[in-house]
């Protein structure tokens, strides 16, 4: 069997750093609890692995007890949980990603001169519930129905998730153009998600199967794999090598791509796998 590496794919620049936050801090402080707020990556095996060393994954505040060390993920948190860290005087590792760092920048910034923030996105994702809380005033649109019923005053700016699609983020954009052509679009997709959509759109071109490997909680790695998938061939979307379908020995041609918290370890163990076919 012919096996095809997606051009990019894997960890992203953020994930990477904040997985590296929490391996340094663990080699720091060896045998002591160390708290993640929110799973550190949305990848089962590296939790699994990570809780087998001393990490706890923390819902709230309320879950740490006071002076121990959290870890912050690249989503970020909101401003308001981080103050509330900081007065239990929980000692924070800061592994919010640059890019995300920008997006709470522009946030404060339009939103302390009276902006109205809208932010393409869903409500319920870790980035969002970050950006939100630096926002006065802000609405989350995830549908074009959503941005449909929006009424964007005269001070308004536009922002997106950094990994929604570009294509829902247009269609948001272009609907509330229509109530107020003076909004201020940001766009601030990171380049990660589309240089990964990209390379599997081209992967399909040249393979006749792909697996996309990666946590089904995930929704980069999804969002892969219905690319994959809507482009007609044959895809499937896998944890781990355990996890290869037995059919995949019909395909001469097996294109592997993997989401943005997939480690390098899962995705090697799958290529060999199938190399071996
Ligand atoms: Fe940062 Fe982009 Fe990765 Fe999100 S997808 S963590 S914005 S590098």
């Amino acid at each position: 069997m012919k096996v095809i590496r997606a051009e990019k794919m894997g960890f992203c620049m953020g994930v990477k750093r904040a997985v590296q936050l929490v391996e340094r801090t663990l080699g720091e402080n060896p045998g002591e609890k160390l708290y993640t707020i929110g799973p550190i990556i949305h990848n089962r095996q590296v939790i699994d692995d990570l809780a087998k060393r001393g990490v706890i994954i923390a819902d709230s505040s309320d879950d740490i007890p006071e002076g121990s060390t959290a870890v912050i993920r690249a989503h970020g948190i909101p401003v308001s949980l981080q103050r509330e860290l900081e007065n239990k005087k929980i000692l924070l590792k800061d592994g919010t990603c640059p890019n995300v760092i920008a997006s709470r920048k522009l946030v404060e910034k339009y939103s302390s001169s009276g902006y109205k923030i809208y932010i393409a996105g869903d409500e319920n994702h870790g980035e969002i519930k970050c950006l939100a809380g630096s926002a006065l005033n802000c609405e989350v649109l995830l549908s074009s129905e959503q941005a449909a019923a929006a009424s964007p005053p005269e001070k308004s700016i536009l922002i997106s998730q950094t990994t929604l699609k570009q294509e829902e983020f247009d269609s948001i954009c272009a609907i509330l153009k229509t109530v107020n052509p003076k909004l201020i679009i940001k766009n601030t997709i990171c380049r990660a998600t589309e240089l990964r959509q990209k390379a599997v759109s081209d992967l399909v071109i040249e393979t006749d199967a792909v697996i996309v490997i990666g946590g089904k909680n995930s929704a980069n790695t999804q969002r892969l794999y219905y690319t994959a998938r809507n482009s007609g061939i044959p895809s499937w979307h896998i944890e781990t090598v355990n996890d290869i379908p037995e059919e995949i020995v019909r395909y001469g041609t097996v294109g592997i791509t993997a989401g943005a918290s997939t480690p390098d370890y899962i995705i090697d163990e799958v290529e060999s796998y199938l190399l071996r076919l």
